[in-house]
């Protein structure tokens, strides 16, 4: 665990006691400051308790000798509205952070020489792939790679810095938000599209906080940027704006004659004397798709300010094994292959699933989100047929009348079963029941994670059923 330095003595208040909060919490106490917590949910401070964090209602509590508000990402500080604690905190000018603040200005009171790398990736969609990717190809070629933030461990969980080790940190736009002095050496723009709108009161205020990401940057660091949405572009060709560091702009939609660029499974790397490949990732399995693409010539990036020799870089990609939930290959029943893309919450992540089959059974639908799926009629061209489930499913009918054959599931067993019904009686070749639900999973399932495994314990069964059946 890291130590959070420039509180000692000194009294912090935590807001939010999940993974995030219990991390700073226990950071903060061990750099010597005095922890006060507090959670809504009861039983949040009673397990903060029981782990030697003390709790103390915010709300009531004085907050004369408070010099700082930790609050946990989740919780808002401005839209949709600000939690009360908040408020109290802005009544007294108690500076507000989070815990990737804690984690900045601890690595920033390391001297220079001493310093780790520190590589932030934001974006819409993509942060927790490329964060994977870049991990697996620093760890591959021998690096002391430690990888966290958004995606799985803490950032103040991770080790304690030292010389010589890179922090992989996923960035979310709610981190960044409460983000002040973090540096990144390298810093990694994936792309911008509407998400989370109301907690960031528009799309300009989702955008200032993407940004964010670029504020600490010196000169010597990178920051590298897609060119294949409007919003980043318009970030990408601004240059001067983002500070010191210099732009490697990326893409998987076209050539650049600057930048890192994939086309047809091919990594380039181009600059003002040469353009020259740099890595072939059609036989790398999880790396499907054309989003996929820009994720390595992302990671590709990142890993050269490394130091990591190009060949190094394209060998480790192609052992990349992927992950959970995302354009997930669960199995083939009958002729039927499964993908499992329950990660895919939006229309711009299904956009991608999308353009990488042919013959899709697609099912969609939970808990829509502002648009729904507005915008996805170039990418229908692939769809055999849809199956609709959750809240969403009568919306969803209605968007896809006259564009899409559909069918009303309700649940996720019912469109499972039907899918692959259709999915086996086809002509067509390869056919693909694709679970990419545009759509938070919060009417049906605790979370992505929990529906991707219904729907895969659902495969698991009808292959167990097919099993059974087949002649002896
Ligand atoms: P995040 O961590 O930003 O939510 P993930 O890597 O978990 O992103 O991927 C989420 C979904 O977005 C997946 O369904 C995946 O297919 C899709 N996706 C991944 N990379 C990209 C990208 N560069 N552009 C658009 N969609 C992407």
């Amino acid at each position: 665990m890291i130590t959070a330095i420039g509180f000692e003595q000194k009294t912090v208040a935590v807001l939010g006691l999940g993974r995030t909060g219990l991390s700073a919490a226990r950071a903060l106490q061990k750099g010597g400051a005095k922890v006060v917590a507090w959670d809504d949910n009861k039983a949040n401070c009673e397990a903060a308790q029981a782990a030697g964090i003390e709790c103390q209602d915010l709300t009531r509590r004085d907050w004369s000798d408070i010099t700082a508000l930790v609050l946990s990402p989740g919780i808002p500080h401005t839209y949709p509205k600000p939690h009360h604690v908040v408020k109290l905190a802005r009544a007294v000018d108690v500076p507000i952070i989070g815990d990737t603040e804690l984690f900045a200005r601890t690595i920033n009171a390391i001297p220079k020489s001493k310093r780790p790398m520190v590589i932030g990736i934001t974006g819409t969609n993509g942060k927790s792939t490329t964060t994977a990717l870049l991990t697996h190809i620093l760890r591959e070629c021998g690096r002391d790679v430690h990888e966290g933030g958004n995606i799985g461990t803490a950032c103040l969980d991770l080790p304690e810095p030292h010389a010589g080790m890179v922090y992989v940190l996923e960035l979310s736009s709610y981190q960044l938000e409460l983000t002040q002095s973090l540096r990144c050496n390298g810093a990694i723009l994936l792309n911008l599209s509407p998400d989370h709108l109301d907690r960031h009161g528009g799309f300009d205020g989702y955008v200032a906080a993407k940004r964010r990401i670029f504020a600490g940057q010196c000169k010597g660091d990178i920051a590298i940027i897609s060119m294949d949405d409007p919003h980043s572009q318009s970030i990408c060709m601004s240059g001067r704006v983002l500070g010191k560091a210099s732009v490697i702009p990326v893409s998987a939609n076209s050539t650049l004659s600057h930048g890192i660029y994939c086309t047809a499974g091919k990594l380039y790397f181009s600059n003002a004397t040469e353009v020259k490949l740099v890595a072939d990732i059609i036989s790398a399995p999880a790396l499907r798709g054309r989003h996929n693409g820009l994720n390595a010539a992302a990671a590709f990036a990142a890993a050269r300010h490394v130091g990591v020799s190009e060949d190094s870089i394209a060998a480790a990609m192609v052992t990349f094994p992927g992950l959970a939930h995302r354009m997930e290959i669960v199995g083939t029943v009958q002729g039927v292959q499964f993908i499992n893309d329950s990660k895919a919450t939006n229309a711009d992540s299904v956009r991608q699933a999308l353009g990488a089959f042919e013959n899709i059974f697609w099912i969609a639908g939970g808990q829509a989100k502002a648009g729904g799926l507005s915008g996805l009629e170039p990418a229908f061209g692939a769809v055999q047929k849809t199956f609709l489930i959750g809240e969403a499913q009568s919306a969803f009918a209605k968007q896809l009348k006259g564009k899409l054959d559909t069918a009303r599931c309700g649940t996720l067993d019912i469109a499972v079963a039907k899918a692959f019904d259709a999915a086996r009686s086809t002509t067509a070749p390869h056919p693909v029941v694709l679970l990419s639900p545009a759509c938070a999973s919060f009417d049906q399932y605790k979370n992505f994670e929990a529906r991707g495994e219904a729907f895969k314990a659902l495969i698991g069964s009808l292959e167990d059923k097919c099993e059974q059946k087949r002649p002896a």
